[in-house]
């Protein structure tokens, strides 16, 4: 019996203009069935942006407050009336994180959700996690609709639809998951178990200006000029994963999402579909897809997919570790308050009024540090 095949709509965008960005995301949710096909009349919504920690919109940390607002306009317009916005940041408050992108309570009728409150879920039938502190809001919403930034990540290689459901956990748990769940496998098997467990509805990927390098917050914005939309998360990162000439087999929430049946990473099984210069749909192969809109510059690390490396993959990911750039670091203290690691594998032995040193006996590599260094001064080296 053959498969269904996930449709992935890749639409072009080359800048932030909010009425360019509206125009675009209607076509592209309309390519995939429409706002109707996600969301019934009476749905609370909660529209679930990347918000990893409070950043100015030209970072490229977070997904961009035009998409944010062009959601949120689409769903205005669409009649809809219980909506709320947020993400629960990995540092700081969802309020704070909002403010930096300039965006305000009541935005087309939208409030900001209250992202502080967690609340334990069981989910007995996880692969491998069975219990979540999610925030209360995502346990109230009928529908959630994922804004998921194109990014890179230290240790899934890529951050997109399927990671971004970490931000349903409550931030003052993610650390104690992190240590749970410490290598880049068992971690994507839990993002698949949330996935599983929340089931969310929509998932669109802002990718007008991506960040490469050293992402999820360090790395460059990198200008992509497209926006994803999709029903399926893992087809649209596969999708990502094509556009930048990653193999999808690279990136664990691809391959995992796959087995636990949230989506598809096989080619055969996705359909990717854009607009004609008349607005007529298309469909097109990766090849074309690559051809018309991919970037093999994009820097990503595209290595360790041979059968040899994969075999030793532990022992590959003991010979990388976060390093610190002393002529960066503030010495602020972020990265030792937030290492989730027992008693800490990154301490200021040497004073405060120097850089803090790594204990790589006890550090996991789970690189939550280098995720919130503020003065993007830790990096990802191989020894
Ligand atoms: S978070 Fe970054 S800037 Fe702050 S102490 Fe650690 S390395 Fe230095
Ligand atoms: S030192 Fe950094 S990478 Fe190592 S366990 Fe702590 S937060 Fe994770």
């Amino acid at each position: 019996m053959s498969e269904a095949r996930s449709k992935v709509a890749v639409l072009r965008c080359e800048d932030y203009s909010g009425e360019h960005v509206c125009e675009v995301m209607k076509k592209g949710i309309d390519l995939i069935g429409g706002i109707g096909s996600f969301a019934g009349p009476a749905d609370n919504i909660l529209v679930k942006p990347n918000f990893l920690h409070s950043a100015e919109e030209s970072k490229a940390v977070t997904t961009n407050p035009s998409v944010i607002k062009g959601m949120l306009r689409i769903l205005s317009e669409a009649g809809y009336r219980k909506v709320k916005y947020g993400d629960s940041p990995g540092m700081g408050s969802c309020r704070d994180a909002a403010a930096a992108l300039g965006l305000t309570d009541g935005l087309y009728g939208a409030s900001i959700a209250d992202m502080d409150e967690a609340v334990s879920v069981d989910f007995p039938q996880g692969r491998t996690a069975r219990q979540f502190w999610f925030t209360r809001e995502i346990t109230e919403a009928d529908c959630v609709i994922d804004l998921c930034k194109m990014k890179t990540h230290a240790l899934e290689r890529i951050t997109g639809a399927v990671k971004n459901a970490y931000g349903f956990v409550c931030g003052r748990h993610k650390a104690a998951g992190h240590v749970k769940y410490p290598d880049d496998v068992s971690f994507a098997k839990m993002l698949t178990d949330i996935h599983r467990a929340v089931k969310p509805r929509l998932h669109i990927m802002d990718g007008i200006v991506a960040m490469e390098g050293n992402g999820p917050s360090s790395g460059d914005p990198v200008k992509m000029n497209v926006m994803l939309f999709s029903a399926d998360p893992v087809a649209l990162d596969t999708v990502f994963c094509w556009l930048v000439d990653l193999d999808p087999m690279l990136v664990p929430t691809n391959y995992q999402g796959q087995i636990a049946g949230i989506g598809t990473c096989k080619e055969e099984n996705i359909e990717v579909v854009t607009l004609t210069d008349d607005d007529r749909e298309e469909t097109l192969s990766r090849e074309e897809l690559f051809r018309r809109m991919g970037n093999p510059g994009f820097n990503v690390p595209r290595d360790g997919g041979g059968s040899f490396l994969s075999l030793f993959s532990g022992a590959v990911k003991k010979l990388s570790r976060p390093r610190i750039d002393t002529s960066r670091c503030v010495h602020c203290g972020i990265c030792v308050g937030h290492c989730p690691v027992p008693g800490g594998a990154v301490h200021f032995d040497n004073g405060r009024d120097k850089p803090p040193v790594y204990d790589y006996t006890r550090c996991i590599r789970c690189y939550c540090c280098q995720e919130l260094c503020p003065a993007e001064a830790i990096r990802k080296s191989i020894l």
